[in-house]
Parts: C-alpha cells; structure tokens; sequence
C-alpha cells in the first residue's frame, strides 16, 4: 500500500457524480451509496468522498497523501461553486459535515462531525441567512461540542455536564430538554463549550474553516484505529487493515424549527421482513439525535401528518431504492423546511428469519433469481434459526408455575431467547461473563461504549430507543437478543436496578423492582421481558427438520416455508455431499432426517465403555494370548449389534466406521483414585489383586502427551487382535443387514496413519477378515478401506497412501493439532484469548480451518491422492465440516463430501450450496 504514498496517478478524491455503489472498497459504503443515490437522481446534498486508500497512506505513515490537500481544495472550490457559497464565509458560510465510512457498516463506530466552517463571525452570518439566532447558535454548539470530543479527544461528559447545568433543574425557566434552549442560552453554552476547549486541549476552538475540516479528516482516519472500532471488527471479523473512507458532505438542517427534522427509516421491517414503513422521526433535531435517543422520536408514519409532501416523497424513494438494490435498504434523511435530503443508504442489516423471508419475497417479486437468494443467507443465519425458543404457555400462562412474571413489553428488536442475570453495566457484564455467569445487559440505552458489555452478554435489554437504536442495530448485527423501548421499565444504572410499574394487571400485582443478579428473561421475537427463568422449545425450523411441522401444510409458519425453499434450492445446486458425524442409531437416524447423505464417521470409543469397560480392562490386564482373545471375544458380539442397528439406520447411505482412536488409558480408572484405594486397601492389609495389576497397567500406560502417543493405527498394531475384532464386527453385521435384504455400505476407516506400511499391515490383516466372513456366510459385501489424513507426514506422503486407501477422510482437528503443535484442550484456555486480542488469528484455527498452513496441507493431499488413485473419495470429518467458511474450502479444493454433528448439516447443506452460487461472498455483512 505505501508503495502508493508518492504516486501521483492515485485518485483520492471522488465528487459524488464520480462514484457509484461497487466502489465500496474505495468510497466506503457510506460514499459509495451517496453517489449512487446521487445518480439516481435523488436529492443528495452535494459533496464528495476521500478514500480508503488515503487513509491507509495515513495511517501507516502519519502524514496524509502529499497530493490529497490539492485534490480536496479542488473538490471544494467545485462543491462551493454548486453552493454558491463558500466554506465558512461570514456573511453565508457552506457548512459539511465530515463523515467516516467504511467498506462494511460499522455503526456508530467511528467518527463524523457535523456543521463544519462555523465561527464566531460565519455563526452570525448563517443566523442571517436563516433568520433563526437560536439555530445558528445550537449548531454552532453542537460543532464545539464534537469536535471537541472527536478531533481534540475530549471527555464529551464535559459538554454533557455543561449541557445539562442550563437544561438540568434550576436552569433557566422551562428548559428541560436542549430543544427548549434560547438562543440566549445556547450563546452562554457556546462560551462554556469553548472555555471547555481551551481548557481540556490547550488550544483555541480553531476559526479557521479549513483548519476545522483538515482536522476532522485526519480525525476520522484515526477513528479507524480506535479500541471500540477494533472490538466490533474482531467481533464481525472485518480485517483491520481495510481503513475508512471519509465524504464531504454539503449540510442540511433538520434543526430549523417545526417544518425541519431528522429520520430513520428501513424499507422493510429489518426484523420480520413484512414491507411496510418502518423507522422513526424527530422533529427539529439534527443527525445524531435520533439514534442516540436523546428526545422522544415518533413512528414514522406520523410524518404524513406533519409533513404529507415529504412523507409521499419518502415513500417513493424507498420503493425506488428497494428497486434498485433489490434488497432491504435502511436510509437517513433529513427534512430542512419542508425539503426532504437523502443522507445515507446501505442495503440493511436484519434478523436471520428476516433474511430468509426476505430472499424468498424477493425471488417471488422477480428480483432476484433462486442463486441469489442464496447469496442473500448465510449458514450462520440458519444456526441461529435453530437456537430454541422460549415457552410461550409456560411464560404467559402458567407463569406462576415457574415463578416467571412477565414485567415489560418492549419493541422485538433482535430474536432470540435469552435468560441470565441482570447487570446494569458493561463491566460487570464483562466480569461476570468472564466467571461464567449468563448475563442479561439492561440500559436505558446503549452507546458505542457498551460495545464489549454487548457481547459479553446473553441478550441486551434497553428501556428506550427504538427498532434503530443503538442497541437494536449493533445487536442485530451480532445475532444477539435484544429488546429495546420497553417504556414500563425505570432503569437506575447508579443504584443498579430496574423498577417495573403496575404491569400485571392480571394478578394485580404492582411494583417489581429487579436488581443487580436477579434473574431476567428477555424474549427477542415478541418483546417480552420477564423476571425468573422461562423454559425453552425447540424452535419451529428444528421441528421442521425433524419433520414434525410440514412447510406444505395450510398454516405453515412462513419462516418455516421459507427456509424449505432455500433449502431446496440448495440441495438442487451444491456439489459437496453432506455427511454426519454420529455413531448411535439415534443420531444417524436424526441426521438423515437432517438430510445427512450418509455418516462420515463413525467413532467407535463410546462402544467400549460403561458396562463394557471391564471387558476393555481384562483386555489390557491380559497377559497371555488367551485371556487377551477371551476378552476380545466377549467384545465381539456386542460391536457387531451396536454396526447392525446403525447400518439398519442408515440403510442405502455410507456409514464409515472408525477402528479405535484414543489412548488406552482413557478406558482405565483415573491414577489418582486407583492409587489411593490401593494405598488404603493395603494399609487394611487387604489388597486387591485386580486394582494392583491395573494400577500398574495405569502407571505402564500413563503418557506424558497421550495425543501423541498409543494411539489409532498405533493400538491396532500393538494389541494384537483389536483392530481385526472390530472389522470382525463390522463385516458380521454388513453380512447380517444382507441376510435381511438391507443394503449396508459400511467403510472401514483406519485412523492417525503416518506412513503407508503402517495402513498396509492393517489392510492386510482386515481384508483376511473381511474375506472370512465373505466365505463363512457366503455374501459379497463390497466393504471399502481407507483411513484418516491427519498428520502432517500422511498429507505429505498422500501419493503412497492412496495405493492402499480407497478414501481418505480428513481430520482436520488433529491435523491443526500437529500442524501448529498445539492441543486444543491446553491451548484454547491459555493464550487463544491474547493471539485473538493481538490479531495473530482472526478466528481460531479450530473453528476455521487455516488456509494458508492446514489448508494447505489439505490441497497437497486432495491432489497427490487423486493422482495415484483417480476414484478416491474425499471427504473430512473434523469439527470445520460445519463450519461455513470451511465449507467453502473444502468445495474449493474439490472434497466430495464433509461431515459434521447431525445439527450442523443444515447449515453445511445450505453453505456447500452458496459456495457454488456465489465466489465467496462476503458483502452480507
Ligand atoms: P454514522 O455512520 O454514525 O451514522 P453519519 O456520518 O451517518 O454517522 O452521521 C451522523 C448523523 O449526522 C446521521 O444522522 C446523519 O444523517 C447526520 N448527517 C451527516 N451528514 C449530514 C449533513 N451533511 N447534513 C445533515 N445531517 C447530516
Ligand atoms: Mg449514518
Ligand atoms: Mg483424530
């Protein structure tokens, strides 16, 4: 990037007619959606946008670009030609405002400034112009007071207190809110707010309008490095070093009197998908004050009576810009005395049901086509769909019964069911999440400071704002519940508690007062607020997987409907076959109902414990070749049932079994409590001669790194007779489910193979077994042998392996293990936490599969496998076969199938799909 520093080609500065919506990485969201709309022909104030290629210069080298001073003085000198009016000219000053922008919203995030090129002497001139000394005044205040705080880096408590000692009790008569000021007032608040300045900076308030702009710019730039700007990044995984965008943009006033007002408003509701008006108005205010919830806002729909024409005019741009994006869109506008301005447009952040819905109205509208409509969800989305819901009977009805009372009724403003305790602050919030408490955050309403209390807490509960809030927006976007406005709750943040008045009038009951601790439960889809802990049901799309609610039936939930449609689409498009990770009955019979195409591993340690361990236990305590088969054969049968009823299960689909994987010792009684009942049994003089022998088969099997030591392939080639016991198994029940006209299609996987000789021995000795059974029940059962790929050394000899394997899955968990030399158990409690803090992974390498190390390895292998065996098949079976990025991998390198817990296949279905519709997109955020 720096190489561009001294590049005079570079173009930093881009006019709105210039831009347009693609050139996001560029312009910023918010500039490039400006130009946009600015070709639209929608009325846009005039002013242009600096790029995110400026402030990348700047930030890395501290100084802005050599040419950007005289690209922006041009773009001024034009934008002051459009006016007629020039940058803070005392007798008629051009105002802009100075907005940040980056490639994804990030809202509230960063930093804009508003009302740019007022001083002492232009406030007097703009008082002229309009006629209004209490508007020329306020604005000028509202200036100080955030370029006080955004460019001087002052404490904005400061101006708040200011503020609040002329509007607080005692103040001058009246003034209860700042819309109540004199311009007499807001004069003294000025002299105040720059005696603040002066004070606090060291520096005058610069008068200088340019000044003023260049170092807003500059502001804004290191806004982008800001510490809740970073949070929200690694919260959303937006890379760092993107940086933002910063527009120009020409003012208009929602502050001048009764026909002017400020806006929020979303094409459709963000959180149902319903079309319909939706947003909030607030007459004479200026940007901010709407979402910061400093006066009460009013429906939308009440414009039409303030203001019809503007309100007409709103409405059509909205359908213009759904039109155009083809998308939810949210929108800021402001009206200056009956003149509406279009501020800002993005296509909209919205709840994962909403998403679903969205896209299928949309494709039923002709706008968009099937494949986009999977662009337009993610597997993420979906998981959150099938997150369990609260109990409606038990919370209304029965209320009593679970010592549930409902106490509030807010705006749903972020679905979900959430309970936890309640915390009245960030850091508690923090603190106590981090002791493993389940915490509810309630707030009258939330700022950009409550970032980090917002995700470390089960949901967010705010007492005002509305469906744009603060809170509503930054929660939707992190998938997090969150109820907003629930108007009946007092929340008292200094005395930590809330108090819920006369709400439930069923029974009468009055006054609830909810502290610090008590336990709370909000329910994000309907608004509800409850004291006490409500039960959760499985949510309605779980119930539709598991076939007990029919998308085709009459009063089919439309979510549910919905979802079987994208569904379908994506099952008609993706390449990549879905597996499950199961090995009970149970599970593959919920996984097919999951639309698992058949079982990609099927781990078989869980068969060798309870009743069966001791069988296990007399296994390692043989000494002699019979007591070792004795063992052996007890073990058999009960095997052979449990590959019966799974293959029974997943009849018609493959079900690949894998031999025994972990350490012995993982099937033996724990060292310590062994050691002590022998000790104590001894000092009895009444030793056991069983407990001594297995305590000495402990101490002999105790590993100093067991995840590197007896076990998989290792334990079959070191007990003789274990591994050839299972395939035993396996073959008796595929010849069994033959014998009862079934078709299993059992695969025998062999795990934490290094080298080809080890899978070789095994292979050799299973397919001796496997040609036994053949004979002895006179069926052909077509059983296929591979093993896993999950050490570096097996990827880089793949080519070897695949003359004896006929698949390879990958398991990609102990194959990060090895390929970073870390254990997951040891690690993810120890430093994970710093190397997220620091960047060093922008997710855990155990949740994403690492591309650049373990991915890599994972492509070497696809191709030397395929290369010696042309027809082998391919799949992975660690935890990232859920995982959605991963899911796109995996189909990139051209896998077969992946495998993955029975709730995650939804998701893998739904992403394998959107890997083919779209080259990894990203832009949903
Ligand atoms: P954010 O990204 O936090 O929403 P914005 O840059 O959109 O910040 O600006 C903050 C507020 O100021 C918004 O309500 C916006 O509509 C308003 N605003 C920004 N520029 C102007 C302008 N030129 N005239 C009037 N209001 C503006
Ligand atoms: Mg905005
Ligand atoms: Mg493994």
């Amino acid at each position: 990037m720096s190489e561009n520093a001294g590049n005079s080609a570079t173009k930093y500065v881009y006019d709105f007619t210039e831009g347009n919506k693609d050139l996001k990485d560029l312009l910023g969201g918010k500039g490039a959606n400006l130009a946009e709309m600015t070709n639209l022909g929608l009325p846009v104030p005039p002013g242009f946008t600096i790029t995110t290629e400026a402030c990348r210069v700047y930030l890395e080298s501290g100084e802005v670009p050599e040419a950007l001073n005289d690209e922006v003085s041009a773009h001024l000198a034009a934008l002051e030609q459009t006016m007629g009016k020039k940058l803070g000219e005392p007798s008629d000053p051009l105002l802009v405002s100075v907005r940040s922008g980056a490639k994804f919203s990030m809202p509230g995030m960063m930093d804009t400034v508003l009302n740019i090129g007022l001083s002492d002497a232009s406030v007097e001139g703009l008082a002229a112009q309009a006629g209004d000394d209490r508007f020329a005044w306020d604005s000028y205040r509202r200036l100080i007071q955030m370029f006080g705080r955004t460019v001087l880096g002052i404490e904005g408590a400061q101006f708040e207190r200011a503020l609040e000692e002329i509007t607080g009790p005692g103040a001058s008569p009246g003034a209860t809110s700042d819309a109540d000021l004199s311009a007499a007032d807001l004069k003294k608040l000025v002299k105040r707010f720059k005696k603040i300045v002066k004070n606090e900076a060291g520096r005058d308030f610069p008068q200088d309008p340019r000044e003023q702009m260049d170092l807003a710019v500059k502001a804004v730039f290191t806004s982008w490095n800001g510490e809740r700007a970073r949070l929200y990044r690694r919260q959303e995984r937006i890379p760092h070093d993107l940086g933002t965008a910063v527009s120009v943009v020409s003012m208009v006033f929602g502050n001048l009197g009764a026909d002017s007002g400020t806006g929020v408003a979303f094409t459709r509701d963000p959180a149902s998908g319903q079309q319909g008006v939706y947003g909030d108005y607030l007459q004479n205010a200026q940007g901010e004050d709407v979402v910061a919830g400093i006066r009460n806002t009013v429906p939308l729909a009440e414009l039409e009576a303030l203001d019809e024409k503007s309100y007409t005019e709103l409405l059509r741009i909205m359908e213009t810009l759904e039109n155009h994006y083809k998308d939810l869109c949210d929108i800021e506008f402001t009206i200056e005395r009956g003149k509406l301005w279009m501020l800002q447009t993005r296509v909209g952040k919205r709840t994962a049901g909403a998403a679903f819905r969205i896209a299928v109205q949309l494709v039923d509208q002709g706008l968009i086509t099937e494949a986009e409509a999977l662009r337009r969800v993610t597997g993420g989305q979906l998981a959150q769909l099938m997150f369990p819901r609260f109990d409606e009977k038990a919370a209304d009805g029965a209320a009593a019964e679970h010592g549930v009372q409902k106490i509030a009724h807010g705006i749903a403003a972020s679905p979900g069911a959430a309970s936890g305790k309640a915390v009245f602050d960030s850091y508690t919030a923090i603190k106590w999440s981090r002791s493993g408490e389940k915490v509810i955050l309630i707030r009258r309403e939330t700022n950009p400071d409550d970032l980090d209390g917002m995700i470390a807490a089960e949901g967010i509960l705010t007492s005002r704002g509305g469906k744009t809030s603060h809170a509503a927006v930054v929660a939707r976007g992190m998938g997090k519940t969150c109820v907003c406005g629930a108007e009946e709750l007092e929340v008292d943040t200094k005395r930590r508690c809330m108090t819920a008045r006369g709400i439930d009038s069923s029974t009468g009951r009055g006054t609830v007062v909810v502290e610090e601790g008590d336990t709370v439960s909000i329910d994000g889809s309907t608004g509800k607020v409850y004291v006490g802990e409500v039960p959760v049901v499985p949510s309605p799309v779980v119930e539709y997987f598991e076939g007990r609610m029919h998308a085709g039936a009459d009063d089919a939930d439309e979510l549910v409907v919905a979802v079987h449609r994208i569904m379908a689409y994506a099952d008609r498009v993706r390449r990549l076959r879905v597996r499950a990770n199961a090995d009970s009955a149970e599970d593959a019979l919920r996984a097919r109902r999951f639309g698992a195409q058949g079982i990609g591993l099927c781990r078989t340690e869980h068969m060798f414990l309870g009743e069966r361990r001791e069988y296990v236990e007399r296994l390692i305590l043989a000494d002699t070749d019979g007591e070792r088969e004795d063992a052996l054969k007890a073990l058999l049968p009960m095997q052979k049932q449990d590959f019966v009823e799974l293959l029974e299960a997943m009849d018609g689909l493959p079900v690949t079994v894998r031999l025994l994987d972990p350490p012995l010792h993982e099937f033996l009684p724990d060292i310590t409590e062994l050691s002590v009942r022998v000790a104590l049994a001894e000092s009895r003089k009444d030793a056991n001669e069983n407990d001594l022998r297995l305590l000495q088969a402990v101490h002999r099997l105790h590993e100093q790194n067991p995840m590197l030591g007896l076990r998989g392939v290792r334990l079959g080639l070191a007990i003789p007779g274990l591994f050839a016991m299972q395939v035993r198994a396996i073959a008796e029940a595929a010849a069994e489910r033959c014998a009862a006209k079934g078709d299993p299609r059992a695969e025998i996987m062999i795990p934490l193979v290094g080298t080809v000789q080890e899978l070789e021995l095994v292979r050799d000795e299973a397919t001796q077994v496997i040609a036994d059974v053949e004979e002895a029940t006179g069926t052909t059962l077509g059983l296929a042998l591979g093993t896993m790929i999950e050490l570096p050394r097996a990827a880089l000899t793949a080519g070897e392996i695949a003359e004896a394997a006929e698949f390879f899955s990958f398991g990609t968990n102990d194959l990060t293990q090895t390929v970073w030399g870390f254990s997951r158990d040891d690690v993810e409690a120890s430093f994970f936490t710093a190397y997220l803090e620091k960047g060093i992974f922008g997710v855990s390498p155990f949740e994403t599969i690492d591309r650049d190390g373990v991915g890599r390895l994972v492509e070497d292998a696809v191709r030397a496998g395929r290369a010696t065996r042309p027809d082998l098949k391919l799949g992975i079976c660690g935890e990232h076969g859920g995982d959605p990025e991963s899911v796109h991998f995996f189909h990139e390198v051209g896998l077969d199938y992946v495998s993955c817990s029975p709730f995650r296949i939804p998701v893998a279905r739904l992403e394998a799909a959107r890997a083919c519709a779209a080259p990894h997109s990203s832009d949903s955020r």
